[in-house]
């Protein structure tokens, strides 16, 4: 298990990351999100020993991250760290090597990669002769040819179109399945949100909401109801607990602030010609934004 407890780390006045903890088990996808200078890289780098902590500590199975466990885990940095000039083949032999593994078990496991990513030609190709999406690929296969425990993907999906999206995503799984901790960071919700069980969003390095996605909405009592077929709105927006009626197309929104609201909802437009009354949770957008607002009157 991946533990990261209290850490801090100031670059002069500025605190890149300030008082951070969370616990990232085995076989889980932890989700680390934020906009642009949140803190993310910053995080990772701690983790990887790569920079010491101004305070705090991050463990992986109870020991701290030295050299000792640090071919346990595997990275894909946001600086792409392939040499041009090699092909696939050569790169990947050459960092199997780093990580102690056999010519022939590198190759092995390129050859089920390769063939995962649906990209088997490209094995004798040149790096600096591939897309930007197939080098990520292939920075990928590096950094898991060894069955990390933990691995840490910084901003994994960027650059990559939906259908390669979802192939990164299968292979993250699979990983997953074989009991590795997986922590990734982004700063598009919806990844998160549909990826990964929990997370952390950080604002200015301090995390604002953390924990599992299903906890985070259960505790965010508000809905949003989608209704097609009223007639009159104003009724709705008489009762009390409803914050507000949209109209998107044929559909109102209907947001209110708790879930016992929707039965005083339904009771006034039953005599309606509803033709559809969907309560949904509210995206972890919405609850993002409404936390920062929070933070900010505060
Ligand atoms: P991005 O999504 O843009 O990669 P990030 O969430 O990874 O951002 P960090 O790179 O961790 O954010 O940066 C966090 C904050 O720390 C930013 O305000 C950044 O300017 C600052 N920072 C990062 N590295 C240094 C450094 N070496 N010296 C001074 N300040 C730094």
């Amino acid at each position: 298990m991946l533990k990261v407890e209290n850490i801090v780390k100031k670059y002069g006045d500025v605190t890149a990351v300030d008082h951070l903890s969370f616990e990232v088990d085995k076989g889980e996808i932890f989700g680390l999100l934020g906009e642009n200078g949140a803190g993310k890289t910053t995080t990772f780098r701690i983790i990887m020993g790569l920079l010491d902590a101004t305070e705090g500590k991050v463990t992986l199975d109870g020991k701290k991250i030295d050299y000792n466990v640090t071919d346990k885990i595997g990275f894909v940095t946001e600086e792409r760290s392939l040499m041009g000039k090699m092909t696939v083949e050569e790169q990947i032999i050459f960092y199997g090597a780093l990580k102690g593994m056999s010519e022939e078990k590198s190759l092995r496991e390129l050859d089920y990669w390769l063939e995962k990513f649906q990209i088997q030609d490209y094995k004798k190709r040149k790096i600096k002769e591939l897309s930007k999406g197939n080098q990520q690929k292939i920075q990928f296969i590096q950094a898991v040819m060894n069955h990390p425990k933990l691995l840490i993907l910084d901003e994994p999906f960027t650059g990559l179109d939906p259908i390669n999206v979802e192939l990164l995503k299968e292979a993250i799984y699979d990983l997953q399945k074989e009991g590795a901790s997986i922590i990734f960071s982004s700063h598009q919700m919806e990844h998160i949100e549909t990826f990964c069980e929990k997370l952390v969003i950080l604002v200015k390095g301090h995390p604002i909401l953390e924990g599992y996605v299903k906890d985070i909405k259960k505790a965010y009592r508000k809905k949003n109801i989608l209704i097609e077929g009223i007639k009159d709105t104003k009724k709705l927006e008489k009762i009390e607990g409803v914050l507000s009626v949209t109209k998107n197309q044929n559909t109102y929104e209907v947001k209110i602030a708790d879930e016992k609201v929707t039965d005083e909802v339904f009771k006034t437009i039953r005599n309606d010609k509803i033709t559809k009354f969907v309560v949904e949770e509210p995206s972890l957008n919405e609850i993002f934004i409404a936390k920062v607002g929070e933070k900010n009157e505060h």
